[in-house]
């Protein structure tokens, strides 16, 4: 099951296309087909094992990614199937852009780019792509969209004169630090999003971004501190755009971040806070 899921996903990626990726679309069929077999009427039930986190109405995610410097196949695999296992998250996945540090996508050209999802995972990478009109696409969906932002999302649109896209983040970051494992503090644990964050987490090995601006819209829920100079930067946090929730992690360079258990269960928990489903999930 494992391999064909992977599979379907790289070729969804390989062709840049929107596709849909389901664990439970993919059960349901299996059913269905013995159901068939055995000539028994049609039953439309739901299918899959118990989601521990989040069993509520499907949430539609969009995970766009793409560009410099990461394992993005990798990443997204794990990201989607990590989070499928907690809870009941329909994927569609956008990795186009190439490689480099620089490309505008077709995907928002279409004004209604968001209309289908609940919220979007922003894990891409293009630093150096400038263009305002581009940029005020992006962040025009995200006032009415939710979002989850992850690393290099965060060196997106650096050069950019505007600071639209920093506003939408919540956080404005040019550099980061080495790779290294760094301890994670929480200092917000009454937050939905930390309640369940583990007291001494500390990452694979992975970058500090350095934090220069934390946006007065966003609050930070996790910090953890600079090797060079001690600096503290907010490595979790969410943040309140124009209305919109947007939660933020810095961390998710490497493919052993998005092996961790900890990191997966955040990602879980930060698209259902920012889908606004908190009120139903378990925990
Ligand atoms: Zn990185």
């Amino acid at each position: 099951m494992k391999t064909t899921l992977a599979l379907v996903l790289s070729l969804a990626i390989a062709c840049g296309c929107l596709h849909t990726w389901s664990v439970a679309q993919a059960d349901e069929k299996n059913l269905e087909a013995q159901a068939n077999a055995k000539k028994k009427p049609k039953k439309k039930k739901k299918v899959g094992p118990p989601k521990p986190l989040y069993d509520g109405e499907k949430i539609r995610a969009l995970i766009i990614t793409g560009g410099c410097c990461h394992n993005y196949i990798f990443q997204t695999y794990a990201l989607a199937s990590g989070v499928q296992k907690l809870a009941n998250v329909e994927f569609q996945v956008v990795n186009v852009g190439g490689t480099g540090t620089a490309a505008e996508i077709d995907l928002y050209d279409n004004p209604q780019w968001n209309a289908e999802y609940d919220v979007v995972i922003h894990n891409e990478c293009f630093a150096k792509t400038t263009n305002p009109e581009y940029i005020k696409k992006i962040t025009s969906g995200h006032l009415t969209t939710p979002a989850v932002v992850v690393h290099c999302a965060m060196h997106s649109y650096r050069d950019a004169e505007i600071d639209d896209w920093r506003q939408f983040l919540g956080v404005t970051s040019r550099k980061h630090d080495h790779q290294s494992r760094y301890p994670v503090t929480v200092t917000e644990p009454e937050h939905y999003l930390m309640k369940t964050f583990p007291k001494d987490w500390v990452t694979p090995m992975d970058e500090l971004y350095i934090i220069d601006k934390l946006w007065p819209s966003a609050t930070t829920l996790a910090t953890s501190v600079s090797e060079k100079d001690q600096s503290v930067h907010p490595v979790i946090w969410a943040n309140d755009f124009q209305g919109t929730r947007v939660v933020g992690t810095t961390f998710g360079h490497t493919d052993d971040t998005f092996r961790d258990q900890t990191f997966i269960d955040l990602m879980a928990k930060a698209i259902v806070w920012a889908s606004g489903k908190e009120e139903q999930a378990k925990y």
